[in-house]
């Protein structure tokens, strides 16, 4: 490759500061260095985990910025010591990855790698502590690992996973960070069984596929819960059969919800990233064998506030990043589920843009409209 081991000039997205408009410019990207990848990002998507640390209310502000994290991309180059991945590869940026060593990446319940889990305050590369971005010698900060938004980024090899190079990257580049999240919050976590009525709070694009796992395991009753009346139509197309808007009662939804089930529902999956949605969506489950499983990122000062006699009366409170999925081993099985036509992501994909309108994708999901918003790389 004729860029191996030069610097790469090319556009990025920079987040200047905090909820300005990001701003297209051309950044230097530094080789990869060692267990370090170059990626040529071809499609990103827009996750609301990217306007929390845009808007930096309840994060730590971390700027000059180069955010995203839902993308989907091909190896330019490896830095020493990578033997996993080759230019050419198709690969899949995660927040969280997979050293495949220590003692998480070795148990079979744990996704919660101890050298690459998801680590959102830090801005910069783990093995040397600097930052592979610059404009003009001034470094811009990385963002989870992975800064999608760059024609060009630098990611640790344990936070890519190699995937079937006939996988359309403009529709698989989803299943990189919220359709496998919530997919799997339901499927490995909160795991219903057949028959089960399911409450799932928050309808974006996380809580929908979240209700898809539910579909696929065979609930019979799905309960829809948002504070957007707009959500219940699309939410129809995963399954909802039933819609809950908080605003809608004078008492709290746990309680419509214990009500409306005749004690609880079985299982509840919260992906809406407020510290309320969580607590209802715990108190909510059915005493003696309900499981809640909390998704959305809370803000640094939340606190989680429940009577510990629902712990006595048997309910069980979860938590869980990526959905449980460890990126390397299993993210390439996601996308053969894709690519068997037993998951569909199409209906997830409502808008697309050039990258150079990355803002419409922000306006979009700050205004709740559509699930999720492709940004191209190369118009
Ligand atoms: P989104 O904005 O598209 O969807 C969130 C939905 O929640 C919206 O429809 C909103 O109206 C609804 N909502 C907000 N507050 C609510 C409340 N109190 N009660 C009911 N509904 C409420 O966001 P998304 O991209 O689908 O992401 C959902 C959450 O998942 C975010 O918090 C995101 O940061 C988080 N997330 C977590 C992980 C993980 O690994 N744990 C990964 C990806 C995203
Ligand atoms: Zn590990």
């Amino acid at each position: 490759m004729a860029t191996a081991g030069k610097v790469i000039k090319c556009k990025a997205a920079v987040a200047w500061e905090a909820g300005k408009p990001l701003s297209i410019e051309e950044v230097e990207v530094a080789p990869p260095q060692a267990m370090e990848v170059r990626v040529k990002i071809l499609y990103t998507a827009l996750c609301h985990t990217d306007v929390y640390f845009w808007e930096a209310k309840g994060q730590t502000p971390v700027f000059p910025r180069i955010l995203g994290h839902e993308a989907g991309g091909i190896v330019e180059s490896v830095g020493e010591g990578v033997t996993d991945l080759a230019p050419g590869d198709h690969v899949l940026p995660v927040f969280t990855g997979e050293c495949k060593e220590c003692a998480h990446c070795k148990s079979e319940e744990s996704n919660m790698c101890d050298l690459l889990r998801i680590n959102v305050d830090r801005g910069v590369m783990i093995g040397d502590g600097k930052s592979r971005f610059s404009i003009n010698g001034q470094p811009m900060f990385h963002f989870v690992g992975t800064s999608t938004f760059s024609e060009y980024t630098v990611i640790h090899v344990g936070c890519l996973a190699k995937i079937n190079p006939e996988a359309p990257l403009d529709k698989v580049c989803v299943l990189s960070c919220g359709i496998s999240t919530g997919l799997g919050a339901t499927l490995n976590v909160a795991k219903p069984v057949k028959g089960s009525t399911v409450a799932i709070f928050g309808l974006g694009a996380v809580g929908l596929a979240a209700m898809e796992g539910a579909r696929l395991s065979g609930a019979s009753r799905i309960i829809g819960v948002d504070l957007n009346p707009a959500k219940y139509e699309q939410a129809k197309k995963f399954g909802c059969t039933d819609f809950v808007n908080p605003k809608d009662h004078n008492k709290p939804v746990q309680e419509v919800l214990i009500e409306m089930t005749n004690g609880g529902v079985d299982r509840s999956v919260e992906c809406t990233g407020s510290v309320n949605a969580m607590i209802s969506a715990f108190e909510c489950v059915h005493d003696g064998w309900g499981v809640a499983v909390l998704v959305g990122v809370p803000h640094r000062e939340d606190q989680f506030k429940t009577h510990p006699m629902n712990f006595l009366n048997e309910k069980t409170l979860k938590g869980t990043f990526f959905g449980n999925y460890k990126p390397r081993t299993d993210l390439p099985n996601v996308v053969e589920m894709y690519m068997k036509k037993e998951l569909e992501v199409e209906k997830f994909i409502t808008h697309s843009v050039p990258f150079s309108e990355i803002n419409t994708a922000f306006d979009l999901m700050l205004k709740g409209e559509g699930l999720r918003c492709i940004m191209r790389m190369e118009d």
